[in-house]
């Protein structure tokens, strides 16, 4: 089968690798219909983290092909959206709605590799979900986003607790946050503020739900979200970039006894103690629970109550999957979808 390696930073290939068997009881094999190029994607191709032949990929939507003899919940033939992260489904972490750290947990990025013609997916019971039904062409994207901006967008939204009356900060303009908007919205929040800076970017974040747009940064925009809220900060933010810039923006913006989501993988963020402390803010990060959310998310988009697959603004072939990482890496997409 081909598959997407990156060699080193920078340096992204597709090849030929051996096709995946199972291997587990719990496995299934699956032939990926659609993949895509992740923000998260760009620290190894940047060389902010380790890139030796890392299979890429961790988002994924595909049909399965076979199963081992232990799987309950998809068949062969089903059409299924997994989370980015593997989780059995069953230990105390994933029942208490935790499967981004199953004590199983591991992550789709590096060792399986989803950005490939298929992928071998252990615990599949506790992984993936089967759509109703096969969907629809034009539903694809969606099913795909899912599959982890829309569910880490989603996380950080409830967790920010978004809801009705509730005024929800968004920290970071990509995808993520870009979903995070989406989902507070469906959540019920009142007004959302998105920081950014890009025209096409606040346009989608306005069709996502966002009732204000501020171009300001950092404590500049600390100020502007106090201006906005009568001086006490959002109830809620999504913090969704990673740097110590944004968290320090988004526990900022946040009113004592506020919510905070986090999402963007942290490179190099130290977040004064003192200053926590002070903040009386509810902190939570982490890889999301995707797992949990996706049966719902998987109806609203089958009832087409929500459209995340407007997040993506470029499609390309697997083939060309290197000019879709230069693309996300010289920010001319916001996300690139790959179709198998
Ligand atoms: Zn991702
Ligand atoms: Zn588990």
């Amino acid at each position: 089968m081909r598959a997407v390696i990156m060699d080193a930073p920078g340096t992204v290939t597709v090849t030929d690798r051996e096709d995946p068997q199972i291997v587990e009881p719990t496995d299934a094999v699956i032939r990926i219909t659609a993949a895509c190029i992740c923000g998260s994607d760009l620290w190894p191709y940047r060389g902010a983290e380790e890139a030796d032949h890392l299979l890429m990929g961790h988002e994924y939507v595909g049909v399965v092909e076979e199963v081992g003899a232990a799987v309950k919940t998809v068949k062969p033939g089903d059409f299924v959206v997994g989370s980015f992260v593997i989780s059995c489904g069953e230990c105390e972490i994933c029942t208490a709605g935790f499967p981004g750290r199953c004590v199983h947990a591991e992550f789709v990025h590096g060792g399986i590799g989803t950005q490939a013609e298929k992928a071998r997916i252990p615990y599949a019971d506790g992984t993936l979900v089967a759509t109703p039904g096969q969907p629809d062409a034009d539903l694809i994207p969606s099913l795909l986003a899912a599959s982890d901006v829309l569910g880490t967008g989603w996380y950080a939204a409830v967790t920010a607790e978004a809801g009705p009356g509730k005024t929800i900060a968004v920290v970071g303009d990509g995808a993520v946050g870009l979903m995070g908007v989406l989902a507070a919205q469906q959540l019920g929040a009142e007004r959302i503020i998105l920081s950014s800076r890009h025209a096409d970017r606040q346009a989608l974040g306005r069709e996502f739900g966002a009732t204000d747009i501020i171009e300001e940064r950092g404590d500049a925009a600390v100020a502007r979200i106090k201006e906005l809220t009568n001086g006490l900060g959002a109830h809620g933010t999504i913090e969704a970039v990673g740097t110590q810039e944004s968290m320090m923006q988004a526990l900022r913006s946040t009113r004592p006894g506020g919510n905070l989501g986090f999402v963007g993988v942290q490179h190099d963020v130290a977040i004064p103690g003192d200053e926590l402390f002070f903040s009386q803010v509810r902190v939570q990060g982490g890889p999301a629970p995707v797992r949990r959310f996706l049966p719902d998310l998987i109806q609203r988009i089958w009832d087409r109550k929500i459209n995340p697959g407007r997040v993506f603004d470029l499609t390309l072939p697997l083939e060309q999957a290197a000019e879709g990482y230069r693309a996300m890496d010289q920010r001319t997409a916001t996300k690139v979808l790959l179709t198998v």
